[in-house]
């Protein structure tokens, strides 16, 4: 069986009940797992729909599909069909919201500027028309008359300008108030797009952000650098026996361990997607990295993660490989994928250097 499959199995632990051994499903229906499964590990907690929901329902579908080995199992495809129209629309429902959110913010900014220079254009026009009056009173030569106007051109203006400073601070204080706002919505979106929600790590999207934008550079010097994949042994289990509640606590706390570990301003410690983390270690050399994987080993391995009157123990396995100089992103991942690989296959609790495997890509 190909490795992708075996390994999208593999997940479910469920007892294949059907004829169809798994070895011998079609690629038709391990690609829709696979898709199921790519959705699954990129899920938006949304109003509708929480992640956890989400995910359970999908796990559902998926070990249906796998239980029955089949194509034809048309009551979970209609299920199925319906899971991914509602869940995609509350998606789509909730970016297209918050992107709502921000034009309001834009526009109203917008408007008060507006009215600021449509108050700025009467006020000039006032004040234009007490210059034409003055200028006609000093044309009449009359002195009374030209007394008169200075007094009324003098206290328009006055007013005029005590207005402008009224309705400006006004203005000021409001553009200031819209603009903290949106300073702090940006601050808020920008964090939520880097990071995850649940762990508080960095995310996929940022993770190949960072790695990208530091071999760009790096190519130009000779900089080493390090990327590991570190996956928790058993995970689903541990979902299994305490609850999916104990489960995230688990993913919160092995984020806050290795997060301990690495220090470093540039280190990247991000949240793959399910149990599965990455980080990228700038300017570091293999052997640094191997001594501080088999720190985060160590750590894990030794310590009881307590919970209400669980206490558990967990351990993960990790794959790294060194950053060499072109190297591209999909490269490195796939170097350390199968590291981590040999890693699983091999006893797990352990870590695994891939320019050490006899094949790596
Ligand atoms: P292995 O040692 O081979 O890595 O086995 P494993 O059980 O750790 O790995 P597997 O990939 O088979 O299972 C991962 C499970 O993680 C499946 C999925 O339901 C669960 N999972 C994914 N995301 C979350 C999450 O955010 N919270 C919880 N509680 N579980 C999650
Ligand atoms: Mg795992
Ligand atoms: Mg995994």
């Amino acid at each position: 069986m190909k490795d992708w499959i075996k390994k999208i199995v593999q997940q479910f632990e469920v007892e294949n009940k059907s004829t169809h051994a798994p070895e011998k499903m079609s690629e038709e229906l391990a690609t829709l797992l696979f898709m199921i499964d790519v959705y699954n590990k990129n899920l938006l907690d949304t109003p509708k729909f929480s992640v956890r929901q989400a995910r359970e329902e999908l796990d559902i579908f998926s070990k249906k599909l796998i239980q029955s080995g089949a194509l034809e199992n048309e009551e979970t495809f209609f299920q199925l069909r319906q899971f991914f129209n509602a869940h995609r629309i509350d998606e789509t429902t909730y970016f297209l919201h918050a992107f709502e959110d921000f034009k309001k913010i834009i526009w109203e900014f917008a408007d008060q500027l507006k009215e600021e220079f449509k108050d700025q254009k009467h006020n000039d026009q006032m004040i234009n028309g007490q210059f034409k009056e003055l200028r006609d009173a000093v044309e009449s030569n009359s002195i009374d008359k030209l007394r008169e106007k200075s007094k009324e051109f003098i206290s328009k203006y006055v007013e005029v300008q005590n207005k402008k400073d009224t309705n400006k601070q006004k203005r000021m204080n409001s553009i200031k108030k819209n603009l903290n706002q949106f300073k702090k919505k940006l601050t808020e979106a920008q964090h939520t797009a880097n990071h995850d929600h649940l762990t508080g790590a960095y995310n996929r999207r940022f993770f190949e952000e960072q790695v990208r934008s530091f071999s760009t550079t790096a190519d130009m010097g000779d900089n080493k650098s390090v990327m590991m994949i570190l996956d928790i042994d058993h995970f689903k289990k541990i979902n299994d026996t305490y609850g999916h509640d104990i489960g995230d606590f688990v993913l919160k706390e092995c984020v806050a361990t290795i997060r301990k570990l690495f220090t470093r301003e540039n280190d990247v410690v991000a949240r793959l997607g399910g149990e599965e983390f990455s980080i990228f270690l700038p300017d570091y050399s293999i052997d640094m990295a191997i001594k501080k994987a088999e720190d985060v080993l160590e750590t894990i391995r030794k310590q009881a993660f307590v919970h209400g009157e669980h206490q558990i123990k967990f351990t993960v396995s990790i794959g790294l490989s060194e950053w060499r100089n072109g190297d591209q992103l999909e490269l490195i991942y796939k170097r350390c994928d199968q590291a981590l690989y040999e890693a699983k296959n091999t006893g797990r609790n352990k870590l695994v250097v891939a320019e050490k495997l006899k094949a790596v890509a």
